[in-house]
């Protein structure tokens, strides 16, 4: 219960104070304060505080420097004269307030009604000149074979005053010395992080409409303008990366736009005609029908890439013998290529850790462009080895080759090289692009050589766990 109440007072006495100190601190978080500002503060302070040591060093100094010329000067030789006379002694010296002399006990011996303590402990003298202004100078001495101790007390008042002007002349200056320095330290602050402001209006107004603004980075090489810098380089790699989107969001609706137009022509003529010509009508289905798989095929290809651009495409990664896909894939090629003298050259076999279906369909697009690009009765040879850390999957042609200005580009999406262009080959140049995010896709590297007229020669190189 006392406890309670205990607390319960507590709680109101601090409660004021608690009250406070949470108002202080929600101001100073609502308050906003410049850098510039905290810098000229934190100059500021720094300033007061050297200030405030001069001062007191400088003072300090003449203390010092003074009691030792008064200690050399007066003191010996009113101490000198002191043990002299004693213990009968007259001897006073100008600006003595007050000997005192105590036996080797410490009792008083002079004056004898002394209620004084003998003093010579550093503190007591420091606190003794600045509570009273005196100077309390401790030595000992013998005399007829006894041992004293001897207090002489000055009066210090006007060497202390002193040092006080001394402190209050150096502060004066240094306060003088404040009105040069507060503009020079806040002028300099403000144009220390003028840049930053700068920075800060540019960056607001950027959006897609002019993505190619970028900041000021003329002046002095500091850390702002490394930071000006590196936002424009990061500007510059959004920019490319929006501009590609853009490129392939246009690319993609030309390449669904021909489909669409097909379908559109073939229904205005079913429309017209169809409806009683069996021909006509057969014509359209299977135009429609293959225009339709057309666009299924590019619009899934476009979705497959899309998928991999929003990092949501999920591999279901498992570990298997890559001889079984390429055993699957050589039957299958042979189902469907009566066309090519083919080869299948599996020299070794190993285990890989991979999405067993994305990996077949990169090899797969790899050899259906061997196809689309090799003239019939060409050759085309599909091998498997190790190589180092990783098994690699071969597909040459007697092709027509790839010319050397497109060999960087058959990767880009929709990029199909000058002479693949014609309807009657096909494809979206979405394909090499596919197999590369697979082959990325599980830390692999996809590598083409080619010569126009004699061939291509695409490679898949894949990590292996073991044979
Ligand atoms: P596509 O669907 O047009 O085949 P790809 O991305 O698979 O798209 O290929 C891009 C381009 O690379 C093709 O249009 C073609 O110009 C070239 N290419 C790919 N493979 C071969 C090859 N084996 N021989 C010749 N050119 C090729």
């Amino acid at each position: 219960m006392i406890k309670k109440i205990f607390k319960a007072l507590l709680n109101l006495i601090l409660f004021p104070f608690r009250f406070i100190l949470k108002f202080m601190i929600s101001l100073l978080k609502r308050l906003k304060f410049s850098i510039a500002f905290k810098i000229s503060a934190s100059y500021f302070l720094i300033y007061i505080v050297i200030i405030m040591i001069v001062a007191v060093t400088t003072s300090v100094g003449y203390l010092v420097y003074e009691f030792e010329k008064f200690e050399t000067e007066t003191i010996s030789k009113d101490v000198d004269e002191i043990i002299q006379e004693f213990p009968n002694f007259n001897y006073i010296g100008r600006s003595v307030k007050s000997v005192e002399i105590y036996d080797s006990n410490l009792d008083p011996v002079y004056p004898s009604n002394n209620q004084e303590r003998y003093s010579d402990n550093i503190i007591v003298i420091i606190e003794e000149l600045i509570y009273n202004k005196e100077y309390i100078y401790s030595t000992s001495f013998y005399k007829d074979n006894s041992e004293y101790y001897l207090n002489v007390t000055y009066n210090a008042e006007s060497i202390i005053r002193d040092a006080a002007r001394i402190s209050l002349l150096v502060m004066v200056s240094g306060a003088f010395g404040l009105l040069i320095f507060i503009p020079i330290v806040s002028r300099t602050g403000y144009r220390m992080i003028g840049p930053i402001k700068n920075m800060t209006e540019i960056t607001k107004t950027i959006t897609v409409n002019n993505i190619n603004t970028r900041l000021d980075i003329k002046g002095t090489q500091d850390e702002l303008k490394e930071l000006s810098q590196t936002f424009n380089e990061m500007m510059d790699r959004i920019e490319e990366g929006y501009k590609t989107q853009q490129q392939f969001v246009s690319d993609a609706s030309h390449e669904l736009r021909t489909p669409i137009a097909v379908i559109k022509g073939y229904v205005n003529m079913l429309d017209r005609w169809g409806k009683n010509d069996r021909a006509v009508l057969e014509e359209s289905i299977t135009a429609i029908k293959n225009e339709t798989e057309n666009m299924q095929d590019l619009i899934e290809k476009l979705l497959f890439i899309a998928r991999s651009d929003k990092s949501s495409l999920i591999y279901t990664k498992e570990d298997f013998k890559i001889s079984a896909i390429l055993n699957e894939i050589e039957k299958e090629t042979k189902m469907i290529d009566s066309k090519h003298k083919l080869y299948f050259q599996f020299y070794d076999d190993a285990n890989i850790y991979a999405d067993k279906n994305r990996v077949k369909q990169a090899i797969r697009i790899l050899i259906d462009n061997a196809i689309k690009f090799t003239p019939f009765d060409g050759y085309i040879m599909v091998s498997g080895f190790i190589q180092d850390d990783f098994y690699v999957i071969k597909v040459e042609d007697t092709g027509i080759g790839i010319e050397k200005k497109d060999l960087e580009k058959i990767f880009d999406r929709l990029y199909r090289a000058e002479q693949s262009r014609s309807k009657e080959i096909g494809g979206h140049g979405l394909g090499l692009s596919i197999a590369k995010i697979i082959v990325l896709g599980h830390k692999g590297k996809i590598k083409v050589k080619s010569t126009v007229g004699k061939g291509s020669e695409f490679s898949i190189m894949l990590p292996y766990i073991n044979t």
